[in-house]
């Protein structure tokens, strides 16, 4: 109930206004976000890559209405990469990309350009691309902008969320040998028609398609800090063979960081997925639906269990 209730402010401007004046919103926003600008991520990248982390770098922008909007995202990214390359950050570094804020919603065409000019600049770079998913009304054309960018680019990232009731045939479809494919539970509110509702049912979804995945002959990304699908994740890591090259535990920053040290201090393959830039309150709302708590917390530590 609290979750809808949230997703559903994390439409509106009105509430937008009020928590950005909020007292506490500096602190809260700045446990889950990197900072404003190119220079803030690349500081948290240096710092994740010296603690043995790789790392995808999101910057923050979903609510795209124009083609001058979606172009100057396209040249954040086509930055940032030159950045992280002349930096030394790549191939530990590579980006998240949501065709949002590329203009999928009023121009697929141009939302495909912007990304295949995104893939170029990482092929050039020497790492790759994954596109986020939105909600389930994009999956197709996601997908299908997906399908036309891997022909070129077939490194590039897919994601795959377990609450849709699709998914576990597009984990099929997808666990093909070259395929990085990321496995979410998914963060958007979706109608029961298209989505599992409880908790169970999507937990349960998800080891369905971990299961697919890590069977299969792709690249699994296994994101999510829930410890028992991380167990799992674990153990069928062991049951297919797959050491810390063939598959990888992703997790967002400022989420259970001494989960992610503790995983790569084990030997696997840890991401972090780093948010950047001015527009952050959708994603922020997005996790506080996830944990409710969190606001009040100064530290997601005394949380971690
Ligand atoms: P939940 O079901 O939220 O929580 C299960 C358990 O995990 C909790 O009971 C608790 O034990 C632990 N836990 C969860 N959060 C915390 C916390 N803050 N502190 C301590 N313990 C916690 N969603 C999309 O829809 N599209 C995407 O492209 C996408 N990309 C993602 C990329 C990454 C790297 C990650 C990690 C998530 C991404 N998500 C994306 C969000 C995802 O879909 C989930 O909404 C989010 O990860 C919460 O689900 P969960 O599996 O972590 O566990």
């Amino acid at each position: 109930m609290l979750r809808s209730v949230i997703l559903a402010a994390s439409r509106s401007s009105q509430v937008e206004r009020l928590v950005a004046t909020a007292p506490y919103t500096r602190d809260v926003v700045r446990r889950f976000v990197a900072g404003a600008a190119t220079d803030d991520a690349l500081r948290a990248t240096r710092g994740l890559v010296d603690d043995g982390l790789a790392v995808t770098l999101d910057h923050l922008g979903e609510d795209t209405v124009t083609p001058e909007q979606a172009t100057a995202t396209r040249d954040e990214y086509l930055r940032l990469l030159k950045m992280l390359s002349g930096a030394g950050l790549t191939p530990a570094a590579e980006v998240s990309v949501k065709l949002s804020a590329l203009g999928q919603m009023f121009d697929e065409q141009l939302a495909y350009d912007n990304a295949r000019a995104i893939c170029a600049a990482a092929d050039a770079a020497g790492t790759t691309v994954t596109l986020d998913m939105e909600d389930h009304t994009t999956t197709d054309s996601t997908l299908e902008v997906l399908g036309r960018l891997r022909k070129d680019f077939p490194s590039t990232g897919a994601v795959l969320q377990a609450y849709l009731r699709r998914t576990e045939s597009d984990c099929r479809e997808l666990a093909y040998a070259g395929s990085r494919v990321r496995l979410c539970k998914g963060a958007y509110k979706e109608p029961e028609s298209v989505a599992y509702q409880s908790t169970r049912e999507v937990d349960k979804s998800y080891v369905r398609c971990m299961n697919i995945l890590m069977s299969g002959d792709g690249y699994p990304m296994l994101a999510t800090h829930d410890p028992r699908m991380i167990a799992i994740g674990e153990d069928r890591a062991r049951w297919f063979d797959r050491g810390p090259e063939r598959f990888e535990f992703q997790m967002l920053y400022g989420i259970r960081p001494e989960e992610q040290a503790r995983l790569a201090g084990e030997g696997y393959t840890v991401r972090t997925y780093v948010p950047y830039g001015d527009e952050w309150y959708g994603y922020l709302m997005r996790r506080l639906a996830e944990r409710p708590a969190n606001p009040g917390s100064s530290s997601g530590r005394a949380r971690e269990s």
